[in-house]
């Protein structure tokens, strides 16, 4: 497996490392590549992201990702939806389940749900004009575009519970007619139990009945807006890990940013970046070795060996540590 390793800035540099830590003990044939994007990198030569970088992201199996800061720079182009765009990866997966011994903002865990947020269009289409008195920012839905999101979360729903929930603001928005048009055909289409709710009132039962939920499929704005505020449901953004994933292309990152506020300070969780990496492993179907972290993980977080966040005093590398030395354990 050719692995692109990219840090980016923050306390991608300290939860990434962790994360291979971990992925490290596994043994596993991996040759990684590591690729520089990000503030840093604008910071020193000018442009975040290059086109030899994409190319060098293109030429490996996945990639897994830490965060990058948004340089302070008006003519800035996101390097994440440059990535996403540019590999087509379509869908971006957010699980939202409750993880032992921790508890979230809400207290409950009996809930166990996934966003599927559509990943290249909508409100990040990246269509942009700036005026000195006025700026517009174009949302685009195609058909396309709603129709093979539909069709993950679809399949996605058929090996879990089989139901969906599409989330949109079709009172407001007619490009979101479309988006729910498209996504109740193709659940009919799958045989998949569907329903829909508007965004606002989405935020809502989230946090009051987050149980009712399976399959959550929504376009790119509301699934990154709902993903972290869902995060508090589970303890927080150092706990969830995402998969962005197109037809040729996979990439794996944490859900939460570079966090400026305590990067160098040692004391982020790197749970979501190992998390991410778990779902790197389930995506090439070493579903043995996923479930090798997961316990790995458990055990760490059993043991009190959890960062600030959670109420713990450990460290982002003693974190990593304890789960690789228990996966070497386990492995035996
Ligand atoms: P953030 O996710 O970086 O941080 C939000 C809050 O959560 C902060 O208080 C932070 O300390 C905390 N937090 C985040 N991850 C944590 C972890 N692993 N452990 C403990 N606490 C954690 O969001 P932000 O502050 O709004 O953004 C900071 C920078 O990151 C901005 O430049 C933003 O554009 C960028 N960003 C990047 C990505 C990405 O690269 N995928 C995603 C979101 C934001």
């Amino acid at each position: 497996m050719k692995l692109a390793v990219v840090e980016g800035d923050g306390i991608g540099k300290e939860v990434i490392p962790a994360a291979i830590e971990v992925m490290d003990a596994l043994a596993l044939p991996v040759e990684k590549v590591p690729v520089e994007l990000g503030y840093g990198k604008w910071e020193r030569t000018g442009s975040a992201i290059t086109d030899d970088d994409l190319e060098t992201l293109k030429e490996c199996d996945c990639i897994l990702f830490g965060a990058i800061t948004t340089p302070p720079d008006p003519a800035y182009k996101s390097v994440l939806l440059t990535i996403r765009k540019e590999l087509d990866m379509y869908a971006n997966i957010r699980p939202i389940k409750p993880i032992d011994g921790i508890v979230g903002v809400t207290g409950r865990n009996d809930f166990n749900l996934v966003i599927v947020r559509e990943n290249t269009e909508g409100m990040y289409s990246g269509i942009e004009e700036i005026h000195e008195d006025v700026a517009y920012t174009k949302r685009v839905i195609t058909r396309k575009g709603s129709k093979r999101i539909a069709e993950y979360a679809c399949k996605l729903a058929k090996s879990r519970q089989n139901r969906v929930e599409i989330v949109h603001k079709s009172n407001v928005l007619k490009s979101d007619r479309l988006f729910l048009d498209v996504c109740r055909q193709t659940a009919s289409s799958h045989d998949v139990e569907y329903h829909d709710t508007l965004v606002d009132s989405m935020a809502y039962n989230l946090i009051t009945h987050p149980n009712r939920y399976d399959v959550i499929v929504t376009t790119n704005l509301f699934g990154d807006i709902l993903s972290d505020m869902a995060a508090a449901l589970v303890g927080g953004l150092g706990l969830v890990p995402s998969a962005n994933i197109g037809e040729k292309h996979a990439f794996f990152e944490p859900v939460h940013g570079s966090a400026p506020d305590i990067a160098g300070k040692g004391i982020a969780n790197p749970i979501a970046a190992i998390l991410s990496m778990k779902m790197m492993l389930e995506w090439f179907k070493l579903t043995d070795q996923a479930k090798l972290i997961q316990d790995a993980m458990e055990y760490a977080i059993n043991q009190n060996w959890v960062t600030p966040d959670l109420g713990g005093k450990a460290t982002t590398k003693e974190v990593g540590q304890v789960i690789a030395g228990r996966v070497k354990q386990l492995i035996g």
